[in-house]
């Protein structure tokens, strides 16, 4: 055995003793599928050195399971024979979760046992060579900030209803609100004391615009650990939600009448002496040539993009004219009803706000695809138009997004920069996996069908 594996080894046996001291007796090994579900297992705590020695196996298919459980038909999957991945706990994301007592979390790496490499289809591996490429794009070192701002909807468990479960609280008026009046049984504030302790950078939180719609910021940092505490906390939320029998969604728009849940990013570039490389004092608008090129960038290729960003059929329901969400593609300072805002800040927090993805994205996938295309736009030094000036949404001041998922779909799928850089293997899988869900949706007979067609015809 070589010294690194005899050191990683005293390492992991120094964790297990220190989690059996504190009282922790299982570990969860968390990782995302394509969709950025947490698929995982939970190890009882004397496993874990045999875990992190020879992984921890799991069928490479549940990249390809839908969330109604069919195992879709994705190269390396099914007409393979339903190969094994091997999932390799991470342990620096070691930590103990607030809500469940005894046991610790970690993320985990999936690779192909045959070859050692990274899975094709991880989400967390797509990152990582998107960000080990940024030098060759940018033509210099840099390292791409990210800070995640989501949004979603509680709903309490109503029989009375055809899904079984209605908004909570529900009253209109509560935004940017803190307390009881919007917040019934203080759901925020004990949400937000389990993720403090979870230790994934969370910051604060209030309502948001519609009733039992909440939104929490996270901290911004580099873009991988970004992408792991975004992941962590949709798994947590969902999960202490439904602790309490309750349901978080991060469905884009899960209801008519109101409005979607955006995943906003807020994107920074460091270069290697960790200075804000979209900043440029002596420019009108205080921002560099970077910048605008990373604009152009993220304008250019969002057709493509909202394939990664916006990647459900229900997603394309909550982009539209006076939504806060986005339509067209465009870009303004400080302006919430374009896609991409540049918040007023300048000098270290000069930064990009991309407002086009939903709740729904696989946090890997999101941060992924738009480092990707500013990247992109800073290589090409591509130029974007005119900022917005006033009130967005106004039809033919800018193409329009696509506007369902298979366009969007075509889109990445003509967009061969993008796609070189996310990788064939990866963008093979994620568009036949997408593709079929837009079958299984044209298959399926929906309430709106019966309803519009049902009695009168
Ligand atoms: N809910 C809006 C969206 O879907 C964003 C509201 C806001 O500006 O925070 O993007
Ligand atoms: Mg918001």
């Amino acid at each position: 055995m070589s010294e690194a594996s005899a050191t990683q080894r005293s390492h992991i046996a120094e964790t297990v003793e220190a989690l059996r001291a504190g009282g922790t007796d299982v570990v969860r090994v968390i990782y995302p599928d394509l969709i950025g579900v947490d698929r995982g297992r939970d190890i009882l705590v004397g496993h874990l050195p045999g875990a992190c020695g020879h992984g921890l196996s799991f069928c490479r298919a549940v990249y390809h399971t839908s969330p109604q459980g069919d195992v879709v038909p994705i190269a390396g999957g099914l007409e393979a024979g339903l190969p094994d991945v091997s999932v390799r706990p991470d342990l620096a994301t070691l930590q103990p979760l607030p809500w469940e007592p005894g046991v610790a979390w970690c993320l985990g790496d999936t690779f192909d046992p045959a070859t050692g490499e990274p899975a094709p289809e991880s989400p967390r591996a797509l990152l990582r060579r998107v960000l080990e490429r940024a030098e060759e794009y940018a033509g210099l070192a840099v390292t791409p900030v990210v800070g995640p701002e989501l949004e979603y909807f509680l709903c309490d468990a109503d029989p009375t209803k055809a899904s079984g479960w209605t908004v909570y609280g529900g009253a209109t008026g509560n935004v940017y609100s803190a307390g009881r009046r919007g917040d019934p049984d203080g759901h925020l504030l004990r949400t937000l004391r389990h993720l403090a302790d979870l230790g994934i950078g969370v910051i604060a939180g209030n309502h948001e615009f519609d009733g039992g719609q909440f939104e929490i910021n996270l901290d911004h940092s580099d873009a991988l650990d970004a992408a792991d505490r975004a992941f962590q906390f949709k798994a947590a939320v969902k999960e202490t939600a439904r602790r309490e029998g309750r349901l978080a969604t991060f469905m884009a728009k899960p209801f008519n009448g109101l409005g979607g849940s955006g995943f906003h990013l807020h994107i920074s570039l460091l270069d290697g002496a960790g200075r804000n490389v979209f900043e440029d004092a002596g420019s009108p608008d205080g921002l560099s040539a970077t910048a605008r090129h990373a604009i152009a960038g993220l304008l250019r290729h969002a057709p493509a993009l909202s394939a990664l960003l916006n990647p459900t059929i229900n997603s394309y329901k909550r982009f539209g004219p006076d939504t806060l969400a986005p339509w067209l593609i465009d870009w303004g300072l400080d302006n919430r009803s374009a896609m991409l805002r540049i918040p007023p800040e300048r000098g270290s927090g000069t930064r990009l706000e991309l407002r086009l993805g939903d709740a729904s994205a696989n946090p890997y996938l999101i941060i992924a695809g738009a480092v990707a295309a500013l990247l992109l736009g800073i290589r090409d030094k591509a130029e974007p138009p005119a900022p917005l000036e006033g009130y967005g949404y106004q039809e033919d001041s800018a193409p329009r997004l696509p506007s369902t998922l298979g366009a969007a779909l075509d889109a990445l799928e003509a967009d061969e920069a993008l796609t070189g850089l996310l990788g064939a293997d990866f963008t093979g899988a994620f568009l036949a996996y997408k593709r079929n869900e837009i079958e299984r949706f044209q298959q399926h007979i929906t309430d709106w069908e019966f309803t519009e067609y049902a009695f009168l015809i």
